[in-house]
């Protein structure tokens, strides 16, 4: 596939930098956006226990990359893109079977 995007970390000038999440697609709606679900545990230590926990995140979709809902997909920080992106798909891991 062509890839024509600017803020392609893998054809264009955006650098990935910081850390890595992994995260599970929950819309690709947006043009070269898609929203992220980030599960993670979080400790308690006035019950001494594990907390489970998700954040929504939204990350940039370079034109390269074809990305569904339901997609394992890692992403990388970049810097700031919009008001809500600073983050970058950079790797899908695992595709759903549809
Ligand atoms: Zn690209």
């Amino acid at each position: 596939m062509e890839c024509n995007d600017p803020r392609c970390p893998f054809h264009g000038s955006l650098k990935i930098h910081g850390y890595q999440i992994e995260g599970i697609v929950v819309s690709n709606k947006q043009k070269r956006t898609v929203i992220i679900r980030h599960e993670y545990t979080t400790f308690l230590p006035k019950y001494l226990r594990f907390l489970r926990k998700n954040s929504k995140i939204a990350a940039h979709k370079p034109d390269c990359l074809d990305v569904k809902i339901g997609d394992h997909v890692i992403i990388g920080g970049t810097r700031r893109l919009s008001k809500t992106k600073s983050f970058a798909v950079i790797k899908v891991l695992q595709k759903e079977n549809t």
